[in-house]
């Protein structure tokens, strides 16, 4: 399919009707990742320049911003889980070289977070065993702080392990906090390989590394920014006048859409 078919199919009300085929031979663009998105309320950014007459978003972390993507709304199905799945497929396979001889792929392990990410990993390495059967996927579970920080019994140190994220929006967010789990996961022994670049679905930042200054490879990027206002930095929209809301508070996600 091309991405004419793509949209017109989505915005009919057929997003389960897309399988990994309709994007065959080709990357699935921005706009029907977005269309997609849209499918499930699960993204929004803003519209022009600052102004008073549309508001702007307010996140958990009290930072304000112009745009919000939910991925835990989408990647929950696995129907549409496989469809990003594959698209890092594609990513990964101009890294590496995906041949059907098993067993030299060069990825033993794949790694990605709690929760929102543990999703596409597990069907990302499904599709990488069809090129090693032996493949593996281990979760980072979260903390009593919330972060992604536990890898129970560690990782065998002679493996190569993949990193892969659904959302980075900072260099030192759960990208890195995944990838610093693995290599600190078999404590004052050695640490496994991992593998550079680290793969993330949805790339809303302005950084292409992490924190230690390895690159990151983006599936999809949108420019998003964020202010942190509670640290004191200043928030163009709310200097132009719009009003920080929490997108999925009551009629919020209508009136970020212009629709209340
Ligand atoms: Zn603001």
């Amino acid at each position: 399919m091309n991405e004419t078919e793509v949209l017109k199919m989505v915005k009919a009300g057929g997003v389960f009707d897309l399988s990994p085929l309709a994007f065959e031979g080709r990357r699935m663009t921005t706009a029907e990742a977005v269309a997609i998105f849209n499918s499930f309320n699960a993204f929004w950014q803003y519209n022009g320049e600052p102004c008073a007459g549309r508001p702007h978003a307010l996140l958990k972390s009290g930072k304000h911003s112009n745009g919000f993507i939910a991925c835990k709304e989408f990647l929950k199905y696995p129907r549409i889980c496989i469809l990003f799945a594959n698209e890092i497929l594609k990513a990964i396979g101009d890294k590496f070289i995906l041949s059907s001889k098993v067993s030299n792929l060069g990825i033993d392990v794949v790694t990605s977070s709690a929760y929102s990410a543990i999703n596409p990993g597990w069907e990302v390495t499904r599709l990488l065993s069809k090129y090693n059967e032996k493949i593996e996927y281990i979760a980072v579970e979260k903390d009593d702080q919330g972060k992604p920080t536990v890898i129970r019994g560690g990782i065998d140190p002679e493996k190569k392990v993949l990193v892969i994220n659904e959302l980075m929006t900072t260099a030192k967010g759960s990208t890195w906090e995944t990838k610093e789990a693995a290599l600190k996961c078999n404590g004052d022994k050695p640490a496994p390989k991992i593998i550079v670049p680290a793969f993330v679905l949805v790339h809303r930042s302005k950084e292409m590394v992490l924190a230690d200054g390895s690159p990151v490879v983006p599936i999809l990027h949108f420019d998003i920014e964020d202010f942190d206002v509670p640290n004191g930095e200043e928030c163009p929209y709310c200097k132009a006048g719009s009003e920080a809301i929490r997108p999925k508070n009551g009629n919020n996600w209508q009136r970020l859409h212009g629709l209340a």
